[in-house]
């Protein structure tokens, strides 16, 4: 009884010292964000190849805006409701590129509400990646490539840009994004790539053990935007999920969907296999987030973050 009773008062006296504190500290910081600070950053230190997700509180703006325009460098970065219960407040994601120079950089976001035009620079640095120099061996038709080949991957590039430009900015994903197949790892994404010796880029995505013929599922809810045999990837399936949101899936061996098929997340869309540029059965799966490919394992753990609150 006693001790019970002295729990209750460490309790009340924590509760004094919490309610105090937060008298202190919470106010006046409240009301800053009030005027300036309804932007928030998931991290001030954004790995290149990586995404950080930017909140945007309208409830700590004075009258809610709908017009943002946020850019970071030179891409426009779609804002839309936050996926998860949350009064007044929405979200972008920043793709941080692969090549980003490393230091200190900014998001530019500008709005208008009835009192005037704003624009806010919001500073965040850029680290370079732990990424690794990988070599591979490939059949040298697929390095040194002939005019007939150079003029199709050429055309095929202009193709699958064309299809990561037209996304839609309604969200059809919904909760985490689930991995095409369970498997090892290979090859993470951001390895620095030689082929036969040359320095070919830079690996754009995430490579699963997959012998030809085991179920690839699309990690999330989505539009089919393209399904076709490239001369790099192979058979390759394209899925937009809204607000600048897409997935790959490369060198299967068995297309099961078509373009402007509406997919569920889980939904088997083919066999993995050894089409493409490839020195073995594998399945290649790729994240592109307002145009720039970002690591697909670190995109998961980023959204699960927000999901899983
Ligand atoms: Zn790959």
């Amino acid at each position: 009884m006693k001790h019970s009773r002295y729990i209750i008062v460490i309790w009340g006296v924590t509760i004094v010292i919490l309610a105090s504190l937060s008298a202190a500290f919470g106010r006046p910081r409240t009301e800053q964000a009030h005027q300036y600070y309804p932007f928030m950053l998931s991290s001030i230190e954004a790995v290149n190849g990586s995404t950080i997700l930017l909140k945007i509180d309208t409830q700590l703006l004075a009258k809610p805006v709908p017009d943002w325009q946020i850019r970071f460098q030179d891409h426009l970065i779609p804002v839309f409701k936050y996926p998860v219960q949350s009064d007044g407040a929405f979200l972008g994601l920043v793709a941080i590129p692969w090549h980003a120079k490393p230091g200190q950089t900014f998001l530019i976001v500008e709005w208008t509400d009835s009192n005037g035009i704003y624009s806010r620079m919001i500073p965040f640095n850029i680290v370079v990646g732990k990424y690794r120099t990988e070599k591979l061996k490939v059949n040298p038709q697929k390095v040194n490539l002939s005019k007939k080949d150079l003029a199709r991957v050429k055309r095929e590039k202009k193709e699958v840009k064309g299809i990561y430009s037209s996304g839609s900015f309604d969200r059809f994903w919904s909760g985490i994004f689930q991995l095409p197949l369970t498997s090892d790892v290979t090859s993470p994404f951001g390895n620095k790539r030689m082929f036969n010796g040359q320095l070919r880029s830079y690996h754009n995505g995430v490579d699963f053990r997959a012998p030809i013929g085991k179920s690839v599922h699309a990690a999330n809810s989505g539009i089919v935007r393209l399904t076709k045999n490239l001369f790099f990837s192979g058979n390759i399936v394209i899925i937009d999920h809204g607000t600048g949101v897409f997935t790959n899936y490369a060198h299967l061996s068995r297309i099961d969907v078509s373009p402007n098929q509406h997919i569920e997340k889980g939904q088997r869309i083919g066999l993995s296999g050894n089409t493409g540029r490839v020195n073995g059965p594998h399945l290649h799966w790729g994240i592109k987030v307002n145009g720039t490919y970002v690591d697909p394992l670190q995109f998961v753990d980023v959204i699960d973050s927000i999901i899983g609150q």
